[in-house]
């Protein structure tokens, strides 16, 4: 078995070099290295995701963790997750589902495996705007509170001087800008554009009939979001809320959930019936209540996810609200919050 320190100095290493292969693709796409960089980026992007994996247990970033000694870690026999099995074990391990960060990070290893058999890689404005999204999602994970920012708090210069070279893959992705420049700027008329937080193009397009959580895509860098429209007319992320904004406010998901439900205030003389109609998210899991209505249906705070109405349960047990979650048997089984009925009460 390692020591603590042991454990603690392969987990810098992991972190060190997944950051050092980043910054290393970042430097051959600027050189015109594509082939490289797409490598390198994706070989980052693995060892970064390992790093959570063996955060939570040494042994989980093994293949086969029950047969995995530290000797065999150390000396690197051992053989380890594979890339594109990552998303599965992290969201087991971690509780919090990467649904869309799955896609993206498939991408960026799928293009990996076709680079290395000499398949020529897409322009570089097609690299860049790759990059540019899938390090959009890997950011948000490594840096925000209600993902793993405590886990990689002592990154977090490192972290911020990437994110800012990023912005010198701006110029590669000029030309993509300017070939929707005319249909984002009818859409920018209809209120319907703003700032893209991967790519910082004035080119995050909103549906047609945004809501105060909505999603959002990108034309230039391919990155899709879920944004909320705050109380000082911003749209911020989710991901990046608790947030100290700019307009010198700070906006909370409770600011949010007061918006979508709002508490009535009781004057002395009212009875103290109202109830909240607010839930707990079946997507996200997440452990506080983040689902509340919005246009006719419901929508998380947390995920950004929207649910039609229907979606809506209660556990028989507990009685908490639930949204998208199976409750037909939870007077037995509970839900993720109660054990539901034992035998033995
Ligand atoms: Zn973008
Ligand atoms: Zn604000
Ligand atoms: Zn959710
Ligand atoms: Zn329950």
């Amino acid at each position: 078995m390692p020591t603590e320190e042991e454990v603690a100095e392969m987990f810098d290493a992991l972190v060190s070099n997944g950051l050092e292969f980043v910054e290393a693709s970042i430097e051959e796409l600027l050189a015109n290295r594509q082939t490289f960089s797409v490598a390198h980026f994706a070989t980052g992007v693995e060892l970064l995701l390992k790093a959570r994996l063996f955060k939570e247990h040494w042994t989980l970033v093994a293949a086969d963790p029950h047969g995995c000694a530290w000797t065999g870690l150390k000396d690197g026999t051992v053989s380890t997750t594979a890339a594109s099995d990552l998303c599965d074990a992290l969201t087991r391990v971690t509780g919090t589902p990467l649904a869309d960060e799955k896609v993206t990070f498939k991408g960026i290893f799928d293009h990996r495996n076709r680079a290395l058999h000499f398949i020529p890689s897409p322009d570089r404005a097609g690299v860049a705007a790759e990059q540019c999204r899938a390090w959009y999602s890997l950011h948000n994970l490594l840096t925000h509170a209600r993902r793993w920012g405590q886990h990689f708090e002592p990154y977090a210069d490192r972290v911020r001087a990437i994110d800012a070279r990023m912005l010198e893959y701006r110029p590669y992705l000029q030309a993509r800008f300017e070939a929707q420049s005319t249909r984002l700027a009818g859409l920018d008329k209809a209120g319907r554009v703003f700032e893209c937080p991967a790519c910082h193009f004035r080119s995050a397009v909103l549906p047609d009939k945004a809501r105060m959580i909505s999603a959002f895509e990108c034309p230039v860098c391919n990155a899709e979001d879920y944004v909320a429209l705050v109380s000082c007319g911003a749209r911020i992320p989710l991901d990046e809320i608790p947030l100290d904004c700019s307009c010198g406010g700070e906006h909370d998901r409770e600011e949010l959930l007061e918006a979508l439900d709002p508490t009535p205030s009781l004057g002395p003389k009212d009875s103290l019936t109202y109830e909240a109609d607010r839930g707990y998210c079946g997507e996200c899991l997440d452990h506080e209540i983040s689902v509340a209505p919005q246009a006719g249906g419901y929508v998380c705070v947390n995920c950004g996810v929207e649910f039609e109405a229907a979606a809506i349960s209660r556990c028989d047990w507990c009685n908490e609200t639930w949204a998208n979650y199976d409750t037909e048997f939870s007077y037995y089984t509970g839900c993720e919050w109660c054990d539901g009925h034992s035998p033995r009460d």
